[in-house]
């Protein structure tokens, strides 16, 4: 039995504006899942159909096995956790950790004030404990928040952004802290956020949404290592994901190119890659290479390096990031980076979604006018150098390709499995 389960959940706001589509996951008992994508895809609506405060439009939820639409939040033994924290400003310290407790919600056997008071030491902060919340930093009354939705040992943690009005190094600091302590009390998390390396360290399982529609499910390795789509693919990762667009070309019995315009990689024909590759002869495939699968060297192998000039480089002290020109087309996804997400709400016009994850966020009208799909431009192809070695610009640089690290999606950006 899981802890939580979504059946083909749906949520349609008033106006006819679909928030979340048709959305199956299951979150298991004492796991902490991450619900991950950009603004606006949907995230606190999902959590906030499990916590109880909107009801699906369409689909089923379940906690603990038992269907759950129509129960009411109070009867969900769950404790939200938002990112603004609503503590009571005329209590001490103490007595907001303790006041769940004083409504009668205690499930352990402890006292009150020994409850309190070990809560405030695992959250360093036993010596505040006299304090108002207005003689708190952000980050102490956060810790407080925190200190008072775990008090009384929920099943169920929803945290929504719990993290993202502090700053980078209480960030960081709250992260390790707050996945010890809800893994000490063996409590279900499900997790809200835009954040990558908050989903990428705190997470056992991320799950990354985008327009309202789920795109992938799996451990923090699974999802960057394998990510589903191409979309994962370019959500993940610092700096992004190449992406570059390629013709597949079959030379029987030799080798399966992968043509970039004036330059190919080769793929083994007698391997399972260049056979996986080899069903797509004719077709254009997006290749994915993260920095990590290039190095520069000083002469490359035919159909296993990549030449180019450098157009610009970022010296980001630890490591310059080196933007090649490569003659090549890369493929930017619908809604990653380059292009305001426009499943963003507000007013802003609509009109490229759609096409596979069309009729988010939108009304009839908008959805049909929807045109949509990845943008194409001229390809620049980022690596790493270490910050010592010199780089200028216009400067012939021959990158070495790691061809077991290469990524493949088809045309509808769904991930060729090699
Ligand atoms: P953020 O990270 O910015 O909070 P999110 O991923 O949590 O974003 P949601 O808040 O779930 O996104 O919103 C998803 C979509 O549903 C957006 O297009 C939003 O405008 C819309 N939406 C959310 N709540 C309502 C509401 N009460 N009425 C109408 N539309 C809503």
């Amino acid at each position: 039995m899981t802890a939580v389960t979504l059946k083909n959940v749906s949520k349609v706001f008033p106006g006819d504006t679909l928030a979340v589509d048709s959305l199956s996951m299951e979150v298991n008992h004492g796991e902490f899942l991450v619900l991950l994508g950009p603004s606006g895809c949907g995230k606190s609506t999902v959590l906030r159909m499990v916590a109880g405060l909107e009801t699906p439009s369409d689909g089923e939820i379940l906690l603990d096995g038992e269907y759950a639409n129509d129960l009411p939040p109070r009867d969900r033994n769950a404790a939200m956790i938002f990112q603004t924290f609503a503590l009571y400003p005329h209590m001490s310290v103490g007595d907001n950790i303790g006041f769940p407790l004083k409504l009668g919600k205690h499930n352990g056997a402890q006292s009150v004030p020994d409850a309190v008071g070990d809560m405030a030491g695992a959250l360093g902060i036993s010596d505040l404990i006299d304090r108002k919340p207005s003689q708190l930093s952000g980050g102490q009354q956060q810790r407080v928040a925190m200190g008072r939705a775990l008090v009384r040992r929920p099943k169920l943690f929803l945290m929504d952004e719990p993290l993202s009005n502090l700053d980078v190094g209480l960030r960081a600091e709250l992260r390790t802290e707050i996945s010890s302590l809800v893994r000490r009390h063996d409590a279900t998390t499900l997790y809200v956020t835009h954040d990558q390396t908050e989903a990428l360290t705190m997470a056992d399982r991320v799950a990354v949404m985008r327009k309202g529609v789920l795109q992938d499910v799996g451990t923090p390795d699974e999802v960057y290592e394998r990510p589903a789509t191409m979309y994962v693919a370019a959500f993940l990762g610092t700096p992004r994901m190449n992406l570059l667009e390629a013709r597949v070309n079959v030379f029987l019995d030799r080798y399966v190119a992968l043509d970039f315009g004036d330059q190919e990689l080769r793929l083994p024909w007698h391997d399972l890659r260049g056979r996986a590759v080899a069903r797509y002869h004719g077709e254009n495939i997006v290749v994915g290479m993260r920095a990590e699968a290039l190095a520069p060297v000083a002469e490359g192998h035919p159909g296993q390096s990549i030449q180019g000039r450098v157009r610009f480089y970022e010296h980001h002290g630890h490591e310059t990031l080196v933007f090649l020109d490569i003659g090549a087309t890369a493929v930017v996804p619908d809604g990653i980076g380059d292009k305001p997400d426009l499943a963003r709400s507000g007013s802003k016009p609509r009109r490229r979604l759609g096409g596979l994850f069309s009729g988010f966020g939108q009304t009839p009208a908008e959805r049909r006018e929807a045109d949509s799909g990845p943008i194409r431009k001229p390809a620049d192809l980022v690596f790493r150098l270490p910050p010592h070695i010199p780089v200028s610009a216009g400067q012939p640089i021959t990158v070495a390709v790691h061809m077991d690290a290469l990524h493949y999606f088809d045309k509808y950006g769904k991930r060729i499995d090699v």
